[in-house]
């Protein structure tokens, strides 16, 4: 179960702290580590703190992205130092580690995304994710180390998963491998529903993309709050293919007909 969770760190500056992020993950049993454009990887610094998790490095996957970091993922939790200025749903630590896994015993994937050392993650990196988790630091010195950081969500993630068992449930060992309507959509088909809605509600009228204000991240703070799963995504889909042909006045053909 523990490897349907994915860590992921965004333009890391310091190679130090991706081997650090490394063995806190490996103390706590994850394996999966994503990194999004690290600024110098591979790198000695990175496995002399990773120690004995050079494994973990070396499995470690480098992709240009958020975006593509997040292919196939469920459930996305974003961990922030600091309040932003759209209201986000957020949790604490011990919040995140229950939610990690009990998605991931549900065989859906799970990204914990971690942000740069000197300015975090963008508002619009923020934005993809259905929650953010903060670590209820000293508001007068709230930012943690990286791999500090990393290692205070590892953890939680591994009190959850011990406290569910500390094994694979029964969903997990018999539905893994089936398609279930009832799984959460990932994270490229949200993406792919939020370019068809904007699309859709620029051809309406809606939207104005000279003006947009903030809606299109509004509208995806609503979605990710919604859990949408992959049968609801297609009558979401389904509903702005057909507002498209309305508006270029293609006339409404009922599927019996
Ligand atoms: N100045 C940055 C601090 C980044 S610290 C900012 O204000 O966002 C580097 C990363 O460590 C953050 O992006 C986040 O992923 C994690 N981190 C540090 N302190 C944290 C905290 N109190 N809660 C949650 N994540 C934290």
């Amino acid at each position: 179960m523990l490897q349907n969770i994915r860590v992921v760190l965004v333009g890391t500056s310091h190679p130090g702290n991706i081997g650090g992020a490394a063995r806190a993950m490996k103390n706590m049993g994850l394996s999966r580590l994503v990194l999004v454009d690290p600024a110098m990887f591979p790198h000695h610094e990175a496995d002399a703190r990773a120690s004995g998790a050079g494994d973990i490095l070396e499995g470690a996957q480098v992709v240009a992205t958020l975006e593509d970091a997040l292919v196939g993922c469920n459930l996305v939790l974003g961990t922030s130092a600091r309040d932003r200025r759209i209201p986000w749903p957020l949790l604490d630590p011990r919040e995140a580690g229950v939610k990690t896994v009990e998605h991931a015993a549900q065989g859906e994937e799970i990204a914990l995304v971690f942000g740069r050392e000197y300015a975090g993650l963008t508002n619009e990196e923020l934005q993809r994710c259905h929650y953010h988790v903060h670590i209820p630091s000293d508001p007068e010195f709230s930012s943690l180390n990286l791999a500090a950081a990393v290692q205070v969500l590892s953890y939680e993630t591994r009190m959850a998963w011990l406290a569910a068992g500390g094994q694979a449930t029964k969903v997990e060992k018999f539905e893994v491998n089936s398609v279930r309507s009832t799984e959460l959509a990932t994270m490229d088909e949200m993406e792919k529903f939020y370019e068809h809605l904007e699309a859709t509600l620029v051809n309406i009228g809606f939207l104005d993309p000279e003006k947009p204000r903030h809606l299109m991240a509004r509208l995806r703070r609503l979605y990710g709050r919604s859990s949408v799963n992959r049968s609801e995504m297609s009558i979401l889909r389904g509903i702005l293919t057909e507002t498209q042909k309305a508006a270029n006045g293609e006339p409404y053909k009922r599927k019996d007909q």
